[in-house]
């Protein structure tokens, strides 16, 4: 075996790979080793490399499937045997295969998170609120005020500093948002790509380049994946329901298209099984024969092999979840994260000085009094963002009281100018009565 363990945790996409090179068909196959499994259980003889296949397969999701398969099949079994007539199956098989298949299942789970824990320790202790805000790229050396940054041209080194960044993302709001979906748009990013996926995994790690994108897989898997919802399904059960048993390409791209079916494909084989069993049951069972008990296998095995695709899917895209926030924590994504941000403050505080300044002036009175670069930081953003906030708001009202006031003058000034030219219309009133009867203001003075 060439595969490389990239990491704690055991990846099925080697798994995949393999099966696509064709190096072993059985070993990243859920189907085919559990149909070894079964015969093993069964006490059939199997081939030394049949063995050998049983004893690599022993790991992973694909090693839990198979196990899953096993179950299945040989609950199908002991029901052949009991509508055959035949002596019924030890009840001691069937619960050591479903200890084999809680084992294998426990087993996969431990070393997920293991390999999850062990990657998170290795990890600055971040998460909180904001991924990177206790990134070593956020480190003290990281860059200038915004202010400077702004307020100079500008060469390539001058880069807002972090601390600033989210002081102004915080405070920025939504509007922080808006721009980031530009600066994510302009770098061919995904909307989510600087967040932790909550869907389309694959994708997500495709885009970070951490798998091959769907676009550049093998034809037939591509074909698979091109597939629309329904179509998927049906050609699953139509790959199911034929021998050899065939499902999609045991690949991790596909785990999520199978996920999605939320079990569409095994229930309408169990709806097809528990038929020909009930058909099966109507005939006397004194002339029941070989052909039934085929027909019944046949649907137990596509039972079965549903069952274990259904598992293998939910594994695989639990594990690409907890990769997917590997990725997300890691230096790299922390970096681009950075790069992103800042290129949001720089196009924010051009489009808008005021709000630059107000960061940058908080910003230097919060460092008055603290190391901006303390652990602590989290809750630094927030306070100094509220601050940048509230003065904001206070330049914003005191704007609106400078207004009033300014009305109010010019309505002074009116009302002013209007009691001057009555004042002015009285004199002239006066000017002109004295001049038609001259004589009278002399009479009414005297
Ligand atoms: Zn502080």
């Amino acid at each position: 075996m060439t595969a490389p363990a990239s990491g704690p945790v055991r990846r099925t996409s080697e798994i995949g790979y393999r099966r696509c090179v064709g190096e072993d068909q059985s070993l990243g196959d859920p189907i085919r080793l559990g149909r070894l499994l079964h015969r093993r259980a069964l006490g059939e003889p199997l081939t030394a490399e049949q063995q050998e296949t049983l004893r690599r397969g022993s790991a992973g999701a694909v090693a839990v499937a198979a196990r899953r398969y096993a179950v299945v099949e040989f609950e199908g079994y002991a029901v052949a045997r009991l509508l055959l007539g035949e002596r019924p199956v030890s009840t001691l098989l069937r619960d050591r295969l479903a200890d084999d298949h809680r084992a294998a299942e426990q087993r996969f789970r431990s070393e997920l998170s293991s390999g999850a824990a062990l990657t998170a320790a290795s990890g600055a202790a971040s998460g909180v609120a904001f991924g990177a805000a206790s990134d070593p790229a956020f480190g003290a050396a990281s860059g200038v005020a915004l202010g400077a940054a702004f307020g100079a041209a500008g060469g390539a080194a001058d880069v807002p500093d972090a601390f600033e960044v989210f002081v102004m993302r915080h405070a920025a709001g939504k509007r922080f948002d808006d721009v980031l979906r530009d600066v994510l748009r302009a770098r061919a990013l995904r909307r989510d790509a600087l967040d932790r996926p909550a869907r389309d995994h694959y994708a997500w790690l495709a885009a970070h380049r951490q798998v091959t994108p769907a676009g550049q897989l093998p034809e037939h898997l591509r074909a698979w994946l091109e597939l629309s919802p329904v179509a998927f399904v049906e050609r699953a059960l139509a790959d199911l329901g034929r021998t050899p048993r065939t499902g999609p390409p045991i690949h991790d791209a596909v785990a999520e298209r199978w996920a999605a079916t939320n079990g569409a494909v095994t229930k309408r084989l169990h709806a097809a099984r528990d038929a020909t069993t009930a058909q099966i049951r109507t005939i006397p069972q004194a002339r029941r024969t070989v052909k039934h008990s085929v027909k019944l296998t046949a649907a137990a095995r596509a039972c079965a092999g549903a069952a274990a695709l259904d598992e293998w899917a939910t594994l695989v895209t639990e594990e690409l979840r907890v990769r997917a926030a590997e990725v997300h924590r890691s230096p790299a994504v922390r970096r681009l994260r950075a790069d992103c941000f800042a290129a949001v403050a720089t196009e924010l505080a051009r489009t808008d000085p005021d709000l630059a300044a107000a960061v940058t002036q908080a910003c230097a009175d919060h460092r008055q009094h603290c190391d901006p670069h303390a652990p602590t930081r989290t809750g630094c953003i927030r306070e100094v963002a509220s601050t940048v906030r509230a003065a904001r708001a206070r330049a914003a009202a005191s704007t609106v009281r400078a207004a009033h006031a300014a009305a109010s003058t010019v309505r002074a000034a009116r009302e002013a100018a209007s009691t001057v030219r009555a004042a002015r219309a009285d004199v002239d009133a006066d000017q002109a009565g004295r001049g038609r009867r001259p004589g009278g203001a002399q009479g009414e003075r005297a």
